[in-house]
């Protein structure tokens, strides 16, 4: 029988410099606590992306493995459909770049992204590195619910800042830490999250796991509470903001 769920892990070999491999074993975790079934499957550059998966996932690397990641996703084409058809995407530092209209490649270049987000990524002035909290920010549409209510932890560590379009929500208000460089944290269009939260982002951030099986089952899933990913969540609060 089929798995309720099917989770792809795009490219780990280029996109998972920082642990976030970890986000697609969060999110198995995460969907079997909702009583959900899943499978994995790990794309490797060279396979071929599914289009019919339910998530997908990408993380970060270093610059010139975000380009080659960039274009062997662009020759593939199936991350675009899978995006035009509102599969549930999160997209982690350099896989966050890399949707957007351009990012800077090793030489500090303008290289073009995917065009999935309206967001643009130009060099910070200085590389940010450290840990990042953000505050969740109410929904775009005053009548809806906000997506999230908790605050957002992880670490970052990237040379790029991000700009976003109109179209394009931020993730959070940064408390501590760079994240887009304005500061916002990350980015929210339709069913596809963008951030520079490592930790993994999922383990540090369940909220944001179950917002993406959400997405993938198209129901409400209640919210489930690990004693063990609280108290990390309130050490890391404590010891970044002092509360
Ligand atoms: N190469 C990108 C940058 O430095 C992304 C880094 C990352 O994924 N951590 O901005």
């Amino acid at each position: 029988m089929s798995a309720d769920l099917t989770i792809a892990a795009i490219y780990a070999d280029l996109l998972g410099t920082y642990g976030d491999n970890g986000n697609a074993a969060t999110l198995l975790h995460r969907a079997r606590l909702h009583g959900l079934s899943a499978d994995v499957i790990s794309i490797q550059p060279g396979d071929p992306v599914p289009s019919q998966a339910d998530i997908y996932l990408l993380g970060g690397g270093e610059d010139t493995a975000q380009t080659a990641a960039c274009s062997a996703l662009r020759a593939d084409g199936n991350i675009r459909t899978a995006a035009e058809r509102g599969a549930a995407i999160l997209a982690i530092c350099a896989g966050y770049q890399l949707f957007g209209e351009y990012f800077p490649d090793s030489t500090g270049t303008r290289s073009p992204g995917l065009g999935l987000l309206d967001i643009r990524t130009d060099r910070l002035a200085q590389r940010a590195v450290g840990e990042l909290a953000a505050a969740p920010v109410p929904a775009a549409d005053s009548t809806e619910p906000p997506l999230f209510s908790e605050r957002f932890t992880g670490y970052e560590n990237h040379a790029g800042g991000t700009v976003r379009g109109p179209s394009v929500q931020p993730l959070g208000r940064v408390l501590a830490g760079v994240g887009n460089g304005d500061g916002t944290e990350g980015s929210v269009s339709g069913h596809i999250i963008g951030s520079y939260l490592h930790g993994p982002c999922l383990v540090r951030n369940p909220e944001i796991a179950d917002q993406l099986l959400r997405w993938a089952v198209d129901r409400e899933l209640p919210a489930l509470e690990e004693q063990a990913v609280s108290e990390l969540r309130a050490e890391r609060f404590r010891t970044v903001l002092g509360h």
